[in-house]
C-alpha cells in the first residue's frame, strides 16, 4: 500500500490504510526514553513489579524499546474495522476561506461512537486484560472521553469497568457519566471515600473537585486492592502511544497513496500519546536521517509542561502510589485553573515525546483557550465538524502557520491531527458564545511553587 520502502508492505492490510502492526518509535530513537522508577528503591520498575498493577502484556510493551513493529491481534483489527482506517481530509474549505497557499489536511479521530482517538488504545489495552483471564479493568478520566472509550471497549469484551471520573467533570458533564454507564461502567467521582487514598486527600482537602492526578491514584488502588483487576491509563505511557501509532502509519499510508509530502505536522499534546502516535512513523523517518519534517506540539497556556515545565523524574499522580517517569513537568501538585480542554490539563508529558522534544526533533507552542475557542468557531463554520477543545489547540497552529504562508507566499502542505468531537463540551462553548470565557496562565511564582515540590531522585 505505501510508496515508502521503510515502511514493508505487510505492516498494512490490503487495499487499506490500515496497518497490520504498531509502530514502536523507541526502537530507532538512540535516546532512549528514560526508564519509570520504583519510588521506594529508586531503582528501575521491573516487569514482576509493574505486572502488580498493570496487564501482563501491556508491561512488555512499556518495557520493549527495541522492537520496531509489533503485530496488532487480529481481534483488536476486527473491532478497529468498525471505525478505521479514520479520515484523513483535505481542508479545501479552510484553505479557501484563509486565502492560503497552504495545503491543509487533517486526520480525523472523532468518527467513533466514544468521538476522540482514545479508543484505539481502549481496545488494546481491554483486549490484554481479557487475554490474562481478568475480570475486569479500573482507570481514571477526567474529562470523560477516556472512560467513554474504555467502557465501550469493556462492554465489546465482556469486561467489568470502574472508572474514577474527576468530581468536577463528573457533575459538570452528567451526558459523559451517563453514556459511560450506558456502555455499563461504574463511575464514581473522585476523590472519593471507596478508597485509602480519596479519604486521605479528602481529608486534607476537603471540598475539593479533584483532579487527574488525584483520580489515577485512588483507580490504582481499587485495581492493587480487588483480585482480577489492573490498572489502566489513557494516555502518557510508552504502551498507548504504541497503540496510538496507528493514527500516523494510515496518515502515512493515505499521504503516500497520493504523492503527498508533508513539511510541518502538528498534534495537540495533553499526555502526549496522540501526539507520539500521529508523528511516530515521521519521527522515525527523522531519527533515521531520512527526511525532515517540522513536528509541533501544542499544549494549553494554562498547562504548559513542554514550554515551561521541567525535564526530570517526577510522581505521575498526586497521592504518590504510581512509579517516577522522566518528563517535561509541572511538577504533580500542579492544578491548572479550570481550562475547558479537559483533556490537556495533565501536569506531565509522555517519556517518548519529552526526549524527542528534548533531542530538538519537535518544537512546542503554547496557546491561550480562547484563541482556541476563535479557532473552533471558525473550523465549525467552514469545515463542518464542531471539534472537541483539545482537538482545537491543533486548529490553532495550524491556522496560524497556513496564515503565515499567505504572506511569505510559501505552499506548504500542513497536517494536523483532529482529535475528536465536541458534542460534549457545549458549556464551554456556552461560555465562549456568551463572551464569558477567560485565560488564567500560571505565574512563574505558582509554577515555581509546583515545581519545588518535584521528588529528588533519579537526577
Ligand atoms: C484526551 C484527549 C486529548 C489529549 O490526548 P493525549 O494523547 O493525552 O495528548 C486530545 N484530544 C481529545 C479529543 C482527547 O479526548
Amino acid at each position: 500500500m505505501t510508496t515508502d520502502p521503510k515502511i514493508p508492505y505487510k505492516i498494512y492490510l490490503e487495499e487499506s490504510e490500515m496497518p497490520r502492526a504498531w509502530y514502536n518509535v523507541r526502537a530507532d530513537m538512540k535516546n532512549k526514553p528514560a526508564p519509570l522508577l520504583n519510588p521506594a528503591t529508586g531503582k528501575p520498575m521491573t516487569a514482576e513489579e509493574l505486572e502488580a498493577v498493570f496487564c501482563r502484556e501491556l508491561v512488555q510493551q512499556e518495557l520493549d524499546d527495541t522492537t520496531p513493529y509489533i503485530p496488532i491481534p487480529e481481534e483488536i483489527r476486527d473491532f478497529y474495522k468498525m471505525y478505521r482506517p479514520s479520515p484523513l481530509v483535505r481542508a479545501y474549505c479552510l484553505e479557501e476561506k484563509l486565502g492560503t497557499p497552504a495545503k491543509i489536511y487533517y486526520k480525523f479521530e472523532g468518527n467513533n461512537t466514544s468521538g476522540s482517538h482514545k479508543l484505539n488504545s481502549a481496545i488494546a489495552q481491554a483486549y490484554y486484560a481479557k487475554n490474562q483471564g481478568l475480570r475486569g479493568v479500573t482507570t481514571e478520566t477526567g474529562a470523560g472521553q477516556w472512560g467513554t472509550a474504555l467502557s465501550m471497549a469493556c462492554a465489546y469484551l465482556g469486561l467489568d469497568c470502574q472508572v474514577y471520573m474527576v468530581k468536577c467533570s463528573y457533575e459538570q458533564k452528567p451526558f459523559r457519566r451517563e453514556v459511560m454507564r450506558t456502555y455499563g461502567a461504574k463511575v464514581t467521582p473522585s476523590p472519593s471515600d471507596t478508597t485509602a487514598v480519596g479519604r486521605k486527600i479528602l481529608a486534607e482537602h476537603p471540598g475539593t473537585s479533584g483532579s487527574l492526578g488525584c483520580a489515577i491514584s485512588e483507580a490504582v488502588e481499587a485495581a492493587t486492592s480487588q483480585e482480577g483487576y489492573r490498572y489502566v491509563l489513557g494516555s502518557v505511557l510508552n504502551q498507548v502511544l504504541l497503540h496510538q501509532s496507528v493514527i500516523g502509519l494510515e496518515t502515512r499510508a493515505a499521504l503516500d497513496k497520493y504523492g503527498i509530502q508533508p513539511d510541518i505536522i502538528i498534534g495537540c499534546a495533553g499526555g502526549g500519546s496522540n501526539l507520539g502516535g500521529l508523528i511516530s512513523p515521521f519521527a522515525g523517518e527523522m531519527l533515521r536521517g531520512e527526511r525532515n519534517y517540522r513536528i509541533i506540539a501544542v499544549e494549553p497556556a494554562s498547562c504548559p509542561s513542554l514550554t515551561r515545565g521541567r525535564f526530570v523524574y517526577d510522581f505521575c499522580d498526586t497521592g504518590h502510589v504510581c512509579p517516577l517517569a522522566k518528563m517535561y513537568t509541572l511538577g504533580s501538585e500542579f492544578i491548572p485553573s479550570a481550562n475547558h480542554a479537559g483533556g490537556l490539563r495533565y501536569h506531565g508529558m509522555s517519556s517518548v515525546v519529552s526526549q524527542l522534544y528534548h533531542d530538538g526533533y519537535l518544537e512546542a507552542v503554547s496557546v491561550e483557550q480562547t484563541k482556541v475557542f476563535e479557532a473552533a468557531e471558525y473550523f465549525a463554520r467552514v469545515e463542518g465538524i464542531l471539534p472537541a477543545p483539545e482537538s482545537s489547540h491543533a486548529i490553532r497552529v495550524a491556522i496560524d502557520e497556513a496564515v503565515k504562508c499567505r504572506e511569505t507566499g510559501e505552499a506548504k502542505t500542513i497536517v494536523f491531527g483532529l482529535t475528536g468531537t465536541g458534542y460534549f463540551d457545549m458549556v464551554a462553548y456556552q461560555r465562549y458564545n456568551d463572551g464569558k470565557m477567560v485565560d488564567r496562565i500560571p505565574t512563574d511564582e505558582e509554577l515555581e511553587a509546583s515545581l519545588a515540590t518535584l521528588p529528588k531522585i533519579g537526577g
